[in-house]
């Protein structure tokens, strides 16, 4: 179960339109850790072989390798909204 980004702590809104959501799909993630490659502080790939998603929204003004990392995916189970 994806864990949920906690409210940004840097004094800005927490309004939800100001937030990438990740969305992974487990049926088509082959856990090759490609995507945590791309972006360690939001995919991670356990010992067990299972991806866990550390923030599944992500505040839009910061750097978006999220999209770098769906890009790379190549399962194609990668994707932002927002
Ligand atoms: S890159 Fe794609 S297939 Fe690989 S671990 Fe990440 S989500 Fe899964």
């Amino acid at each position: 179960m994806p864990r949920v980004a906690k409210p940004r702590i840097d004094g800005g809104t927490d309004d939800q339109e100001d937030l990438m959501k990740v969305v992974v799909d487990y049926d088509l993630c082959e856990a090759n850790a490609l995507c945590m490659e791309a972006y360690s502080q939001v995919f991670k790939v356990e010992e067990d072989d299972t991806l866990t998603i550390l923030l599944d929204e992500i505040p839009e003004d910061l750097p978006t390798q999220v999209q770098e990392a769906e890009r790379l995916c190549p399962r194609q189970a990668i994707r932002s909204e927002g």
